[in-house]
């Protein structure tokens, strides 16, 4: 694992869970990237910057909705497109409502997502500064935000 290099600059990289533990996301190798020390935890991190956050996560959902090509998949299906472990697998199934044709792309993507959506729009809404706030106060509040979130 220590031979993972950063995606962003190419030094060696710890794993990086991109939609958190805390919120709700799952341990999948999709839901990983790799992040040196300071791509990872610095200033200019999604631990420590929303839209950097933001980006990762947009990225990670498209990622998904290209994987997830069907409107339907059946529990095995979702298994082995995912690489989830079986009984991930069976326990967020557990939670979608079944149709007849299996279970939804949509509700696998959101579940995946850690039960929510994000838009690109939510990008721009970054950079309203109606508020008048500096960017050191933003990345202070992201700090305490995600402060109890497991790296
Ligand atoms: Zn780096
Ligand atoms: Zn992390």
């Amino acid at each position: 694992m220590q031979n993972e290099k950063c995606v962003v600059c190419g030094k060696a990289g710890e794993k990086h869970h991109i939609i958190f533990k805390c919120e709700g996301g799952l341990d999948f190798p999709l839901n990983y990237i790799y992040l040196c020390a300071e791509h990872h935890r610095g200033k200019k991190s999604p631990h420590r910057n929303r839209r950097i956050n933001l980006m990762y996560k947009l990225e990670f959902q498209t990622k998904l909705k290209n994987i997830l090509a069907k409107d339907y998949y059946s529990m095995d299906e979702i298994i082995k497109t995912l690489s989830l472990n079986p009984s991930q697998g069976r326990s967020i199934c557990k939670k979608f409502k079944i149709y007849k044709e299996g279970y939804k792309r949509e509700d696998i993507i959101k579940r995946l997502m850690g039960g929510k959506f994000y838009y690109d729009f939510m990008l721009d809404e970054f950079y309203d500064d109606s508020w008048n706030i500096s960017n050191d106060f933003i990345d202070d509040l992201d700090l305490n935000l995600y402060g109890n979130c497991e790296f």
